[in-house]
C-alpha cells in the first residue's frame, strides 16, 4: 500500500495546476451567484470543489474602503453553507464549546488553530499587498481560540487549511458527509448560472460599512 506524503489531496488543491488561487473574472462571478450578491475585495480562492468551482473566498484583511476584516475564510458553496447552518441548528456549536472547556489537549489544538488562521491571514495580506492591518492583531474569527460561535467559519478554515490544522473545523467537515463530501461535485443546481450576476449589495451588513466607509472620508475631508 502506498502511503501519501503530507495530507490528502481533498479538496483540490489551490496550488495545484489546474486551480489557480488567484481568482479569474468566472470565479468572482460564481462566488456572486453562490452568494446571490456581489463580493468584494475577494484576493484569493483558497479551496475548490473538484469541479474547479470556488467553495471558499479569501478575502484581503482590510476592504478596499479601508475597513479592517478578520473573517479571512469565507464559506461560499450553498450546499455546505446549508449543512453547516443545519449542525448549528443541531446544537453542535454548543457541544463543541462544551468539550473545549474540558479537553485539554482539544483546546490546545484549537488554540494553535486560531494562530494558524491569523498567520494565513498574514500571509494572504503580504501576497494582496494590503499591509499590515493592526486592528485586528490577535483576533481571528468563528469564537477562536475558546469558543466556538460559527460553524461556517471553521469549516471554511479547515477547507481552506487541509486536515489536520484545524481540529473542529475538521470534525464540521466529516459531519458534513450526509450532504457533502470533498471527493463529488455537488454544484449543479446548487444556483442558477444562467441568471445575471448579482451587481447591487443590499445586505445589512454593507450597508453599514458603506455608511461607516462614506462618514470617515468626510471626517478625514474635512
Ligand atoms: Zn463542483
Amino acid at each position: 500500500m502506498r502511503i501519501p506524503s503530507g495530507r490528502t489531496p481533498v479538496p483540490v488543491s489551490a496550488s495545484s495546476a489546474t486551480s489557480g488561487r488567484v481568482p479569474t473574472q468566472h470565479d468572482l462571478d460564481t462566488l456572486s451567484r453562490q452568494l446571490n450578491r456581489p463580493v468584494r475585495d475577494v484576493v484569493e480562492i483558497p479551496a475548490r470543489c473538484v469541479c474547479g468551482n470556488p467553495l471558499v473566498a479569501a478575502t484581503a484583511p482590510r476592504l478596499s474602503n479601508g475597513i479592517p476584516f478578520p473573517t479571512t475564510f469565507y464559506l461560499t458553496h450553498p450546499v455546505i453553507t446549508a449543512a453547516a447552518s443545519r449542525m448549528e441548528a443541531a446544537g453542535m456549536m454548543t457541544q463543541m464549546s462544551e468539550r473545549l472547556a474540558t479537553d485539554a489537549d482539544l483546546a490546545a489544538a484549537y488554540h494553535k488553530a486560531h494562530e494558524a488562521y491569523i498567520a494565513a491571514r498574514v500571509a494572504i495580506g503580504e501576497r494582496a499587498g494590503t499591509g499590515p492591518v493592526p486592528e485586528i492583531a490577535g483576533i481571528s474569527a468563528g469564537g477562536m481560540p475558546t469558543r466556538v460561535k460559527c460553524l461556517h467559519v471553521l469549516a471554511g478554515h479547515a477547507l481552506a487549511a487541509g486536515p489536520g490544522v484545524n481540529p473542529l473545523g475538521d470534525e464540521v467537515l466529516a459531519a458534513l458527509a450526509p450532504w457533502w463530501t470533498a471527493e463529488k461535485c455537488y454544484c449543479e443546481g446548487a444556483w442558477n448560472d444562467s441568471a445575471p450576476v448579482p451587481s447591487k449589495d443590499l445586505s445589512r451588513h454593507v450597508k453599514h460599512l458603506n455608511a461607516l466607509a462614506a462618514k470617515q472620508a468626510g471626517e478625514q475631508k474635512s
